[in-house]
């Protein structure tokens, strides 16, 4: 009995060990940066982006990591402090609560999930160790936790009123930023169209129907089936139309993006993607398909990774950007760096100066520039925001 008690303990301790210990091991190892700050560039480029009144980003998975956001953190890509550094008002703050094991662009199946092992070495509340919706609501709450320490510095946005709220603070204030929380993937609804409402009384605004496998909404850019949305697919739509949740069809198949495009009733976007102009990848966007976008009044959030976009760079970033814009025109485009989202960037969230830079060099003007980096995003949130 005495042994047993002795192993147990062992065991215990072992178990608290790992969790002080892997999460920044692992943040470390899955979200790598090619180039450290601070980033310099040319008078002109700082000083236009020292005048930008809002910079905003449309998709990072942060709160997958189990890192303080409200420390500067020297590894990950986004956190509160560099936010405020890097004149950031406000990012979308994503919810990733499955991921498959040998997780590619091509075809993955539900069977794995490497998102599991990685809540139980961070030490998460047991409740969310093998439930997806419990995982979702864990960094709901999360984020909650990180505004309410951050001694008003930082807000999770819900309606207009908080966000028009929060733009006056900041015109008096750069020291102020904001986020809003999205989820990837409707399999954390668990195939219960409940918990639609539950996730937006838990303070979600956005949510794509799949990830990188099909699930029961329908199927994945990355899936087996290619399937459009199934029947709870399209109930889900129908209620996040409703209700005023954003709907966000990066990962989606080709059939899911013709189903959303033909059946919402609201304007739409994808928050991080590339497109098959420039890179043909079942992750990206056809030309039809961002036009169908752009014509509900959508944005198209442009990623910072090589999976999507073909490299890293700030000119691989900005030439992606400027298909677009010539495509269905600047006032789409969007930043959807997909920052913490396991993927290799050149620069974090204290970076985007470096782009200001290369859109001038490739002859955007500036009122295109103030678009792109985030008045558009405040455009589209102003208006559909509940
Ligand atoms: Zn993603």
């Amino acid at each position: 009995m005495k042994k047993l008690a002795y192993i147990l303990g062992a065991l215990v301790l072992l178990y608290w060990i790992i969790t002080l210990i892997a999460p920044s091991i692992l943040d470390n190892q899955f979200n790598p940066m090619i180039e450290k700050g601070p980033y310099t560039v040319s008078e002109k480029a700082q000083t236009l982006f020292n005048d930008l009144d809002f910079v905003g980003d449309l998709h990072c998975d942060a709160l997958l990591w189990k890192r303080n956001l409200l420390k500067r953190n020297d590894h990950g890509q986004v956190d509160i402090p560099r936010m405020l550094e890097g004149n950031m008002a406000m990012q979308a703050f994503t919810i990733v609560s499955k991921s498959p094991k040998g997780q590619n662009m091509q075809e993955n199946t539900a069977e794995t999930d490497n998102i599991t092992s990685l809540v139980i070495a961070q030490g998460r509340g047991m409740d969310s160790w093998f439930s997806l919706y419990e995982r979702a609501i864990d960094q709901c709450e999360a984020l909650h936790g990180f505004a309410k320490k951050s001694d008003g510095k930082f807000v999770v946005v819900h309606d207009k009123a908080e966000f028009e709220a929060f733009l006056k603070a900041r015109s008096a204030n750069r020291q102020l930023a904001a986020g809003y929380l999205g989820v990837e993937g409707g399999h954390c609804l668990e195939g219960n169209l409940e918990n639609v409402d539950k996730l937006w009384d838990a303070g979600v605004r956005m949510m794509g129907p799949t990830h990188f496998f099909d699930n029961e909404l329908g199927g994945s850019a990355h899936g087996v089936s290619g399937a459009g949305l199934t029947d709870f697919g399209k109930q889900v739509v129908t209620r996040m139309n409703e209700l005023g949740m954003i709907i966000d069809v990066a990962h989606s198949s080709e059939a899911i993006v013709d189903d959303v495009l033909a059946m919402t009733t609201k304007p739409i976007l994808t928050s991080h993607t590339g497109v098959k102009g420039t890179l043909n990848s079942p992750r990206n966007l056809s030309d039809k398909h961002l036009k169908g976008i752009a014509a509900t009044g959508g944005l198209i959030g442009v990623a910072f990774f090589p999976e999507a976009i073909g490299g890293t760079s700030p000119e691989v970033i900005v030439n992606t950007m400027k298909y677009v814009k010539n495509l269905v025109g600047y006032e789409y485009v969007a930043l959807g760096s997909d920052y913490d989202g396991s993927v290799t960037t050149q620069f974090d969230c204290t970076g985007f100066n470096l782009l200001v830079e290369e859109m001038l060099k490739q002859g955007f003007t500036e009122e295109e520039i103030r678009g792109i980096m985030g008045e558009n995003m405040k455009r589209f949130l102003l208006k559909n925001l509940p």
